[in-house]
Protein backbone atom coordinates (compact mmCIF):
# COMPACT_ATOMS: atom_id res chain seq x y z
CA UNK A 1 0.00 0.00 0.00
CA UNK A 2 1.63 3.19 -0.47
CA UNK A 3 1.14 6.45 1.43
CA UNK A 4 -1.51 8.01 -0.32
CA UNK A 5 -4.00 5.28 0.12
CA UNK A 6 -3.50 4.57 3.98
CA UNK A 7 -6.51 5.78 5.67
CA UNK A 8 -6.18 9.30 7.80
CA UNK A 9 -3.99 8.48 11.11
CA UNK A 10 -5.99 10.02 14.32
CA UNK A 11 -4.43 13.08 15.38
CA UNK A 12 -3.71 11.47 18.77
CA UNK A 13 -1.76 8.78 16.34
CA UNK A 14 0.03 11.08 14.67
CA UNK A 15 2.00 12.62 18.16
CA UNK A 16 2.10 9.05 19.29
CA UNK A 17 4.11 8.33 16.25
CA UNK A 18 6.20 11.68 16.40
CA UNK A 19 7.18 10.25 20.08
CA UNK A 20 7.94 6.83 19.05
CA UNK A 21 10.06 7.84 16.68
CA UNK A 22 11.83 10.54 19.15
CA UNK A 23 12.14 7.26 21.33
CA UNK A 24 13.81 5.46 19.30
CA UNK A 25 17.18 7.59 19.63
CA UNK A 26 16.81 7.17 23.81
CA UNK A 27 17.34 4.21 25.61
CA UNK A 28 14.86 4.40 28.29
CA UNK A 29 12.46 1.57 29.88
CA UNK A 30 9.76 0.36 27.80
CA UNK A 31 7.71 0.87 30.89
CA UNK A 32 8.32 4.38 31.12
CA UNK A 33 7.63 5.19 27.12
CA UNK A 34 4.37 3.88 28.00
CA UNK A 35 3.96 5.95 31.04
CA UNK A 36 5.29 9.00 28.96
CA UNK A 37 3.04 8.30 25.98
CA UNK A 38 -0.66 7.72 27.65
CA UNK A 39 -2.91 10.20 28.55
CA UNK A 40 -3.70 10.17 31.88
CA UNK A 41 -7.29 11.56 32.19
CA UNK A 42 -10.04 12.78 29.93
CA UNK A 43 -13.63 13.96 30.73
CA UNK A 44 -16.47 14.60 29.26
CA UNK A 45 -19.12 17.03 30.31
CA UNK A 46 -22.36 17.53 28.85
CA UNK A 47 -24.47 20.27 29.55
CA UNK A 48 -27.62 22.13 28.88
CA UNK A 49 -27.42 25.93 28.60
CA UNK A 50 -30.80 28.25 27.88
CA UNK A 51 -30.25 30.41 25.03
CA UNK A 52 -31.54 33.77 24.05
CA UNK A 53 -34.75 32.29 22.27
CA UNK A 54 -35.90 30.54 25.75
CA UNK A 55 -35.02 27.35 24.33
CA UNK A 56 -32.19 25.07 26.14
CA UNK A 57 -29.77 23.34 23.96
CA UNK A 58 -26.90 20.72 25.16
CA UNK A 59 -23.31 21.17 24.97
CA UNK A 60 -20.50 18.46 24.96
CA UNK A 61 -16.52 18.95 26.00
CA UNK A 62 -13.40 17.64 27.12
CA UNK A 63 -10.67 18.36 29.35
CA UNK A 64 -7.73 16.14 29.27
CA UNK A 65 -4.86 15.62 31.56
CA UNK A 66 -1.90 13.83 29.68
CA UNK A 67 1.32 14.47 32.46
CA UNK A 68 0.95 15.57 36.02
CA UNK A 69 4.58 14.98 36.81
CA UNK A 70 4.73 18.85 36.84
CA UNK A 71 2.02 20.80 38.89
CA UNK A 72 -0.26 22.79 37.45
CA UNK A 73 -1.14 21.28 34.35
CA UNK A 74 -1.70 23.72 31.88
CA UNK A 75 -3.43 24.15 28.22
CA UNK A 76 -5.33 26.15 26.47
CA UNK A 77 -9.88 25.41 26.06
CA UNK A 78 -10.33 25.54 22.35
CA UNK A 79 -14.19 26.47 20.90
CA UNK A 80 -14.78 24.77 17.68
CA UNK A 81 -17.06 22.64 15.30
CA UNK A 82 -14.85 20.02 15.17
CA UNK A 83 -13.58 19.27 18.24
CA UNK A 84 -13.72 15.83 19.70
CA UNK A 85 -11.74 13.71 22.51
CA UNK A 86 -9.07 12.45 20.28
CA UNK A 87 -7.99 16.34 19.19
CA UNK A 88 -8.18 17.15 23.12
CA UNK A 89 -5.83 14.67 24.04
CA UNK A 90 -3.65 14.99 20.94
CA UNK A 91 -3.33 18.63 22.28
CA UNK A 92 -3.01 18.03 25.78
CA UNK A 93 -0.14 15.56 25.16
CA UNK A 94 2.06 18.07 22.63
CA UNK A 95 1.81 21.08 25.76
CA UNK A 96 3.59 17.79 27.95
CA UNK A 97 6.22 18.19 25.46
CA UNK A 98 6.42 21.29 24.71
CA UNK A 99 6.42 22.57 28.19
CA UNK A 100 9.17 20.70 28.53
CA UNK A 101 10.91 22.49 25.61
CA UNK A 102 11.23 25.46 26.64
CA UNK A 103 11.20 24.78 30.79
CA UNK A 104 8.11 25.65 31.78
CA UNK A 105 7.44 23.84 34.94
CA UNK A 106 4.22 22.34 33.94
CA UNK A 107 2.57 19.02 32.57
CA UNK A 108 0.57 19.10 29.70
CA UNK A 109 -3.36 19.30 29.57
CA UNK A 110 -6.08 21.05 27.44
CA UNK A 111 -9.86 21.57 27.04
CA UNK A 112 -12.50 21.81 24.38
CA UNK A 113 -15.96 22.55 23.75
CA UNK A 114 -17.86 21.45 20.60
CA UNK A 115 -19.55 24.73 19.80
CA UNK A 116 -19.20 27.34 16.33
CA UNK A 117 -18.99 30.38 18.52
CA UNK A 118 -20.20 32.45 15.51
CA UNK A 119 -23.53 31.06 15.63
CA UNK A 120 -23.83 32.49 19.74
CA UNK A 121 -24.21 36.16 21.26
CA UNK A 122 -22.09 37.13 23.66
CA UNK A 123 -24.86 36.57 26.50
CA UNK A 124 -25.49 33.17 25.70
CA UNK A 125 -21.20 32.41 25.42
CA UNK A 126 -20.73 33.72 28.57
CA UNK A 127 -23.80 31.37 30.13
CA UNK A 128 -22.36 28.43 28.09
CA UNK A 129 -18.55 29.34 29.13
CA UNK A 130 -19.47 30.07 32.66
CA UNK A 131 -21.52 26.69 33.10
CA UNK A 132 -18.09 24.64 31.16
CA UNK A 133 -16.08 26.05 33.69
CA UNK A 134 -18.82 25.40 36.38
CA UNK A 135 -18.53 21.48 34.99
CA UNK A 136 -14.71 21.51 34.78
CA UNK A 137 -14.25 23.54 38.50
CA UNK A 138 -16.24 20.78 40.32
CA UNK A 139 -14.17 17.93 39.15
CA UNK A 140 -10.46 19.59 40.00
CA UNK A 141 -10.12 20.27 36.27
CA UNK A 142 -9.78 23.97 37.13
CA UNK A 143 -7.64 25.37 39.92
CA UNK A 144 -4.74 27.62 40.29
CA UNK A 145 -2.28 25.25 41.66
CA UNK A 146 -3.68 22.39 39.69
CA UNK A 147 -4.96 22.77 36.61
CA UNK A 148 -4.65 26.15 34.80
CA UNK A 149 -6.59 26.62 31.09
CA UNK A 150 -5.72 29.32 28.67
CA UNK A 151 -7.00 30.75 25.54
CA UNK A 152 -6.81 28.88 21.99
CA UNK A 153 -8.76 28.70 18.59
CA UNK A 154 -11.99 30.03 19.34
CA UNK A 155 -11.39 31.82 22.62
CA UNK A 156 -9.29 34.89 23.92
CA UNK A 157 -9.10 37.12 27.12
CA UNK A 158 -13.16 37.87 27.35
CA UNK A 159 -13.68 34.25 28.23
CA UNK A 160 -10.70 33.76 30.04
CA UNK A 161 -12.44 36.38 32.49
CA UNK A 162 -15.44 34.62 33.05
CA UNK A 163 -13.71 31.24 33.94
CA UNK A 164 -11.71 33.69 36.47
CA UNK A 165 -14.72 34.80 37.95
CA UNK A 166 -16.80 31.74 38.05
CA UNK A 167 -13.69 30.33 39.95
CA UNK A 168 -13.37 32.81 42.05
CA UNK A 169 -17.39 32.55 43.36
CA UNK A 170 -17.08 29.09 43.50
CA UNK A 171 -13.75 28.98 45.32
CA UNK A 172 -13.95 32.49 47.25
CA UNK A 173 -10.75 31.71 50.16
CA UNK A 174 -8.80 30.26 47.10
CA UNK A 175 -6.67 33.99 47.83
CA UNK A 176 -4.71 32.72 44.59
CA UNK A 177 -7.68 32.02 42.64
CA UNK A 178 -6.90 34.37 39.67
CA UNK A 179 -4.06 32.41 39.02
CA UNK A 180 -6.78 29.80 37.92
CA UNK A 181 -6.77 30.56 34.43
CA UNK A 182 -4.08 32.76 32.24
CA UNK A 183 -4.53 34.39 29.27
CA UNK A 184 -6.77 37.56 30.96
CA UNK A 185 -7.27 40.90 29.86
CA UNK A 186 -4.62 43.43 31.68
CA UNK A 187 -7.50 44.60 33.31
CA UNK A 188 -8.51 41.26 34.91
CA UNK A 189 -5.04 39.89 35.88
CA UNK A 190 -3.67 39.54 33.11
CA UNK A 191 -0.40 40.02 31.76
CA UNK A 192 1.12 42.52 29.34
CA UNK A 193 2.29 40.64 25.79
CA UNK A 194 0.03 37.77 26.64
CA UNK A 195 -2.38 38.48 23.13
CA UNK A 196 0.86 38.76 20.98
CA UNK A 197 3.15 36.13 23.04
CA UNK A 198 2.58 32.82 20.79
CA UNK A 199 3.39 35.27 17.46
CA UNK A 200 6.43 36.79 19.20
CA UNK A 201 7.37 33.69 19.85
CA UNK A 202 7.39 32.67 16.16
CA UNK A 203 9.80 35.74 15.61
CA UNK A 204 12.31 35.02 18.31
CA UNK A 205 12.38 30.63 16.86
CA UNK A 206 12.77 32.29 13.38
CA UNK A 207 15.48 35.25 14.60
CA UNK A 208 17.41 32.61 16.53
CA UNK A 209 17.13 29.81 13.96
CA UNK A 210 18.51 32.49 10.87
CA UNK A 211 21.20 33.25 13.37
CA UNK A 212 22.55 29.17 13.40
CA UNK A 213 24.19 30.08 9.16
CA UNK A 214 24.30 25.82 9.40
CA UNK A 215 20.95 25.18 10.58
CA UNK A 216 19.26 28.37 7.80
CA UNK A 217 21.96 26.52 5.03
CA UNK A 218 19.68 23.15 5.54
CA UNK A 219 16.88 24.55 4.29
CA UNK A 220 19.11 26.45 1.48
CA UNK A 221 18.51 29.82 2.87
CA UNK A 222 21.24 32.81 4.41
CA UNK A 223 21.03 36.10 5.76
CA UNK A 224 18.26 37.11 8.13
CA UNK A 225 14.55 37.41 7.66
CA UNK A 226 15.26 40.32 5.72
CA UNK A 227 13.11 39.95 2.17
CA UNK A 228 12.45 36.31 2.78
CA UNK A 229 8.93 35.61 0.91
CA UNK A 230 6.65 34.03 3.65
CA UNK A 231 3.18 32.19 3.26
CA UNK A 232 0.92 32.57 6.18
CA UNK A 233 -2.29 30.21 6.63
CA UNK A 234 -4.50 31.52 9.21
CA UNK A 235 -4.35 35.52 10.19
CA UNK A 236 -6.11 34.43 13.85
CA UNK A 237 -4.43 35.35 16.76
CA UNK A 238 -1.14 33.56 16.09
CA UNK A 239 -0.97 33.93 12.79
CA UNK A 240 -1.57 38.08 13.04
CA UNK A 241 0.94 38.51 15.28
CA UNK A 242 3.69 36.09 13.76
CA UNK A 243 2.94 38.21 10.18
CA UNK A 244 3.01 41.62 11.89
CA UNK A 245 6.07 41.49 13.54
CA UNK A 246 7.90 39.55 10.70
CA UNK A 247 6.69 42.07 8.27
CA UNK A 248 6.98 45.61 10.25
CA UNK A 249 10.23 44.56 12.84
CA UNK A 250 12.11 42.19 10.34
CA UNK A 251 11.30 42.90 6.79
CA UNK A 252 10.01 39.65 5.36
CA UNK A 253 7.47 39.91 2.63
CA UNK A 254 3.76 38.23 3.57
CA UNK A 255 3.10 37.53 -0.12
CA UNK A 256 0.54 35.09 0.60
CA UNK A 257 -2.41 34.47 3.37
CA UNK A 258 -4.25 31.83 3.14
CA UNK A 259 -7.81 31.99 5.18
CA UNK A 260 -11.47 29.55 5.09
CA UNK A 261 -12.22 31.77 2.11
CA UNK A 262 -9.60 31.09 0.05
CA UNK A 263 -5.84 33.02 -0.92
CA UNK A 264 -4.77 36.57 -1.45
CA UNK A 265 -1.41 36.88 -2.79
CA UNK A 266 0.66 40.13 -3.36
CA UNK A 267 4.38 39.56 -4.73
CA UNK A 268 5.22 42.70 -3.17
CA UNK A 269 3.99 42.06 0.01
CA UNK A 270 0.71 42.28 1.72
CA UNK A 271 -0.06 45.26 4.22
CA UNK A 272 -0.96 42.62 6.91
CA UNK A 273 -3.26 45.32 9.76
CA UNK A 274 -5.24 46.27 6.70
CA UNK A 275 -5.80 42.40 5.47
CA UNK A 276 -6.76 41.55 9.13
CA UNK A 277 -9.20 44.57 9.22
CA UNK A 278 -10.78 43.21 5.64
CA UNK A 279 -11.11 39.64 7.14
CA UNK A 280 -12.76 41.10 10.87
CA UNK A 281 -15.22 42.66 8.70
CA UNK A 282 -16.16 40.87 6.16
CA UNK A 283 -15.39 37.37 7.90
CA UNK A 284 -12.54 36.32 4.83
CA UNK A 285 -10.18 37.76 2.44
CA UNK A 286 -12.47 37.95 -0.44
CA UNK A 287 -12.48 41.08 -1.94
CA UNK A 288 -9.42 42.62 -0.57
CA UNK A 289 -8.04 44.80 -2.81
CA UNK A 290 -4.77 44.82 -1.95
CA UNK A 291 -4.26 41.30 -3.51
CA UNK A 292 -4.85 38.95 -5.85
CA UNK A 293 -8.23 36.50 -4.58
CA UNK A 294 -8.28 32.75 -5.40
CA UNK A 295 -10.84 30.49 -3.45
CA UNK A 296 -9.24 27.51 -3.65
CA UNK A 297 -7.12 28.66 -0.39
CA UNK A 298 -5.40 24.68 0.33
CA UNK A 299 -3.60 24.79 -2.56
CA UNK A 300 -1.54 28.25 -1.64
CA UNK A 301 -0.17 25.61 1.13
CA UNK A 302 2.19 24.64 -2.43
CA UNK A 303 2.82 28.57 -3.31
CA UNK A 304 6.68 29.43 -4.07
CA UNK A 305 7.90 31.16 -0.95
CA UNK A 306 11.22 31.08 1.49
CA UNK A 307 9.14 30.43 4.58
CA UNK A 308 5.52 28.40 5.07
CA UNK A 309 3.66 29.37 8.92
CA UNK A 310 0.80 27.16 9.18
CA UNK A 311 -1.12 28.88 12.11
CA UNK A 312 -5.00 27.98 11.21
CA UNK A 313 -5.67 23.90 12.30
CA UNK A 314 -4.18 20.66 12.55
CA UNK A 315 -3.60 18.12 9.49
CA UNK A 316 -2.84 20.62 6.80
CA UNK A 317 0.40 19.20 5.18
CA UNK A 318 -0.40 15.28 4.64
CA UNK A 319 1.37 13.01 2.43
CA UNK A 320 -1.43 13.75 -0.10
CA UNK A 321 0.27 17.64 -0.55
CA UNK A 322 3.65 17.31 0.98
CA UNK A 323 5.17 16.64 -2.33
CA UNK A 324 4.03 19.58 -3.28
CA UNK A 325 5.10 22.11 -1.07
CA UNK A 326 7.29 24.48 -2.41
CA UNK A 327 8.64 26.30 0.69
CA UNK A 328 12.20 25.78 1.56
CA UNK A 329 11.04 26.12 5.43
CA UNK A 330 7.71 25.02 7.24
CA UNK A 331 7.63 26.58 10.68
CA UNK A 332 4.35 25.20 12.73
CA UNK A 333 2.63 28.28 14.19
CA UNK A 334 -0.55 26.25 14.74
CA UNK A 335 -0.59 22.88 16.85
CA UNK A 336 -0.34 19.90 14.74
CA UNK A 337 0.10 21.31 11.17
CA UNK A 338 1.78 18.26 9.79
CA UNK A 339 0.39 14.62 9.68
CA UNK A 340 3.31 12.32 10.35
CA UNK A 341 2.86 10.85 6.57
CA UNK A 342 3.36 14.62 5.72
CA UNK A 343 6.45 15.00 7.77
CA UNK A 344 7.94 11.93 6.66
CA UNK A 345 7.81 12.95 2.75
CA UNK A 346 8.84 16.43 3.65
CA UNK A 347 12.05 14.83 5.37
CA UNK A 348 12.84 13.28 2.55
CA UNK A 349 12.53 15.82 0.13
CA UNK A 350 15.18 17.96 2.88
CA UNK A 351 12.21 20.21 3.29
CA UNK A 352 13.29 21.96 7.17
CA UNK A 353 10.50 21.85 9.82
CA UNK A 354 10.30 23.94 12.65
CA UNK A 355 7.81 21.77 15.22
CA UNK A 356 4.95 23.35 16.46
CA UNK A 357 6.07 22.25 20.03
CA UNK A 358 8.95 24.57 19.72
CA UNK A 359 7.67 27.51 17.53
CA UNK A 360 4.20 28.20 19.39
CA UNK A 361 5.71 27.55 22.37
CA UNK A 362 5.72 31.65 23.50
CA UNK A 363 2.07 31.59 24.95
CA UNK A 364 2.59 29.06 27.38
CA UNK A 365 5.86 30.70 28.36
CA UNK A 366 3.82 33.92 28.71
CA UNK A 367 1.36 32.63 30.36
CA UNK A 368 4.05 31.00 33.12
CA UNK A 369 5.05 34.83 34.04
CA UNK A 370 1.15 35.71 34.15
CA UNK A 371 0.44 32.66 36.52
CA UNK A 372 3.65 33.89 38.63
CA UNK A 373 2.55 37.08 38.31
CA UNK A 374 -0.89 36.17 39.77
CA UNK A 375 0.85 33.99 42.58
CA UNK A 376 2.85 36.69 43.65
CA UNK A 377 0.19 39.55 43.64
CA UNK A 378 2.54 42.18 41.44
CA UNK A 379 2.93 43.46 38.41
CA UNK A 380 6.69 42.64 37.17
CA UNK A 381 8.77 45.90 37.15
CA UNK A 382 7.04 47.60 40.06
CA UNK A 383 9.79 47.15 42.45
CA UNK A 384 12.72 48.07 40.57
CA UNK A 385 11.89 50.39 37.55
CA UNK A 386 12.50 53.66 39.14
CA UNK A 387 15.70 52.17 40.73
CA UNK A 388 16.82 51.02 37.30
CA UNK A 389 16.29 54.47 36.09
CA UNK A 390 18.25 56.49 38.69
CA UNK A 391 21.05 53.78 38.28
CA UNK A 392 20.79 55.20 34.26
CA UNK A 393 20.85 58.53 35.28
CA UNK A 394 24.02 58.23 37.48
CA UNK A 395 26.10 56.05 35.04
CA UNK A 396 24.96 59.00 32.36
CA UNK A 397 26.08 61.73 35.15
CA UNK A 398 29.34 59.88 35.75
CA UNK A 399 29.87 59.91 32.16
CA UNK A 400 29.06 63.64 31.24
CA UNK A 401 31.37 64.31 33.98
CA UNK A 402 34.37 62.23 32.98
CA UNK A 403 34.30 63.31 29.14
CA UNK A 404 32.78 66.82 29.54
CA UNK A 405 30.11 66.37 26.95
CA UNK A 406 27.14 65.97 26.84
CA UNK A 407 25.30 62.28 25.86
CA UNK A 408 23.13 62.36 22.92
CA UNK A 409 19.41 62.81 24.06
CA UNK A 410 18.49 59.14 22.38
CA UNK A 411 20.91 57.52 24.56
CA UNK A 412 19.94 59.38 27.38
CA UNK A 413 16.31 57.92 27.00
CA UNK A 414 17.41 54.70 26.65
CA UNK A 415 20.43 54.40 29.71
CA UNK A 416 17.47 56.22 31.69
CA UNK A 417 14.23 53.80 30.96
CA UNK A 418 13.73 51.44 33.24
CA UNK A 419 12.32 47.98 32.39
CA UNK A 420 8.44 47.95 32.72
CA UNK A 421 5.95 45.04 32.72
CA UNK A 422 5.92 44.73 28.55
CA UNK A 423 9.58 44.71 28.48
CA UNK A 424 10.35 42.52 31.03
CA UNK A 425 8.12 40.14 29.65
CA UNK A 426 9.23 39.98 26.09
CA UNK A 427 12.70 39.90 27.05
CA UNK A 428 12.23 36.87 29.24
CA UNK A 429 10.12 35.21 25.96
CA UNK A 430 12.97 36.03 23.84
CA UNK A 431 15.65 34.54 26.21
CA UNK A 432 13.50 31.40 26.97
CA UNK A 433 12.81 31.03 22.93
CA UNK A 434 16.57 31.44 21.84
CA UNK A 435 17.36 29.18 24.61
CA UNK A 436 14.89 26.55 23.46
CA UNK A 437 16.25 26.52 19.84
CA UNK A 438 20.30 26.35 20.85
CA UNK A 439 19.04 23.30 22.43
CA UNK A 440 17.01 21.63 20.34
CA UNK A 441 19.88 22.67 17.30
CA UNK A 442 22.53 21.28 19.73
CA UNK A 443 20.88 17.71 20.43
CA UNK A 444 20.40 17.82 16.49
CA UNK A 445 23.60 18.23 15.76
CA UNK A 446 25.30 16.27 18.28
CA UNK A 447 23.20 13.36 18.71
CA UNK A 448 24.06 10.18 15.08
CA UNK A 449 21.09 9.54 13.50
CA UNK A 450 18.36 12.19 14.15
CA UNK A 451 18.13 14.03 10.80
CA UNK A 452 15.40 16.50 11.36
CA UNK A 453 14.44 19.16 13.89
CA UNK A 454 11.14 17.84 15.47
CA UNK A 455 13.14 15.11 16.42
CA UNK A 456 15.50 16.48 18.26
CA UNK A 457 13.15 18.80 19.76
CA UNK A 458 10.99 15.53 21.67
CA UNK A 459 14.24 14.12 22.40
CA UNK A 460 15.41 17.02 24.33
CA UNK A 461 11.76 17.29 25.44
CA UNK A 462 11.37 13.21 26.71
CA UNK A 463 14.70 13.40 28.18
CA UNK A 464 13.32 16.11 30.59
CA UNK A 465 10.20 14.20 30.91
CA UNK A 466 11.46 10.68 31.67
CA UNK A 467 14.41 11.85 34.20
CA UNK A 468 11.40 13.92 36.36
CA UNK A 469 9.62 10.56 36.02
CA UNK A 470 12.59 8.68 37.63
CA UNK A 471 13.38 11.53 39.89
CA UNK A 472 9.85 10.41 41.19
CA UNK A 473 10.41 6.96 41.69
CA UNK A 474 8.46 5.97 38.31
P1 LIG B 1 -7.74 31.80 15.97
O1 LIG B 1 -9.08 31.21 16.06
O2 LIG B 1 -7.48 33.15 16.56
O3 LIG B 1 -7.23 31.88 14.46
C1 LIG B 1 -7.29 30.84 13.54
C2 LIG B 1 -7.36 31.48 12.16
O4 LIG B 1 -7.26 30.45 11.17
C3 LIG B 1 -8.66 32.22 11.90
O5 LIG B 1 -8.40 33.46 11.26
C4 LIG B 1 -9.43 31.27 10.98
O6 LIG B 1 -10.33 31.95 10.12
C5 LIG B 1 -8.30 30.62 10.22
N1 LIG B 1 -8.65 29.30 9.70
C6 LIG B 1 -9.37 28.32 10.29
N2 LIG B 1 -9.45 27.24 9.49
C7 LIG B 1 -8.75 27.55 8.38
C8 LIG B 1 -8.45 26.86 7.19
N3 LIG B 1 -8.90 25.62 6.98
N4 LIG B 1 -7.69 27.47 6.25
C9 LIG B 1 -7.22 28.73 6.45
N5 LIG B 1 -7.47 29.43 7.57
C10 LIG B 1 -8.24 28.86 8.51
O7 LIG B 1 -6.75 30.69 16.61
P2 LIG B 1 -5.29 30.92 17.16
O8 LIG B 1 -5.37 31.12 18.63
O9 LIG B 1 -4.56 31.86 16.30
O10 LIG B 1 -4.72 29.43 16.96
C11 LIG B 1 -4.25 28.98 15.69
C12 LIG B 1 -3.43 27.71 15.92
O11 LIG B 1 -2.35 28.01 16.82
C13 LIG B 1 -4.17 26.55 16.54
O12 LIG B 1 -3.64 25.35 16.05
C14 LIG B 1 -3.86 26.69 18.03
O13 LIG B 1 -3.98 25.46 18.72
C15 LIG B 1 -2.41 27.13 17.93
N6 LIG B 1 -1.91 27.83 19.13
C16 LIG B 1 -2.51 28.94 19.60
C17 LIG B 1 -1.97 29.59 20.71
C18 LIG B 1 -2.54 30.88 21.24
O14 LIG B 1 -1.92 31.48 22.14
N7 LIG B 1 -3.63 31.38 20.73
C19 LIG B 1 -0.84 29.06 21.35
C20 LIG B 1 -0.24 27.91 20.82
C21 LIG B 1 -0.79 27.31 19.71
Amino acid sequence: MNLKSRPPVSFSRNVELIVDRALSHLELRSDLHEQIKACNVVVQVQFPVKLDDGEYQVFKGWRAVHSDHRLPVKGGIRYASHVNQDEVEALAALMTYKCAIVDVPYGGSKGGLLIDPRKYSVGELERITRRFALELIERDLISSGGNVPAPDMGTGGREMSWIADEYKRLRPNDINHLACVTGKPVTSGGIRGRVEATGRGVQYVLREFFRHPQDAKLAGLAGTLEGKTVVIQGLGNVGYHAAKFLSEEDGAKIVCVIERDGAITNEDGLPVDAVREHLTKHNGVEGFSGGDYDPNGASYLEYECDILIPAAMEAQITSENAGRIQAHLIVEAANGPTTFGGDEQLKTAGTVVLPDALVNAGGVVVSYFEWIKNLSHIRFGRMQRRLDEMRGTQVVRALEVMTGEKVPEDIYSELTTGADELALVRSGLDDTMRLAYQEVSEVFHSSEGIDDLRTAAYVASIQKIARAYMEMGV
